[in-house]
């Protein structure tokens, strides 16, 4: 299972991500990149990799 990180979210997105490998979260361009949650959801990606489901 992947390591949880340190949560971090897009200045322009609705939801945070809590894994390195999420394919949301690794979208994010640099500079758009801000750490913690943000005040969003979390996102429905890091949701499945955490629930042990795989990102295909
Ligand atoms: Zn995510």
């Amino acid at each position: 299972m992947p390591k949880q990180i340190s949560p971090f979210h897009s200045k322009t997105g609705e939801v945070y991500h809590i894994y390195g490998v999420c394919s949301a979260g690794i979208a994010i361009k640099k500079g758009r990149k801000v750490k913690g949650k943000g005040n969003k959801k979390l996102c429905k990606a890091c949701i499945g990799i955490r629930a042990g489901k795989r990102p295909r």
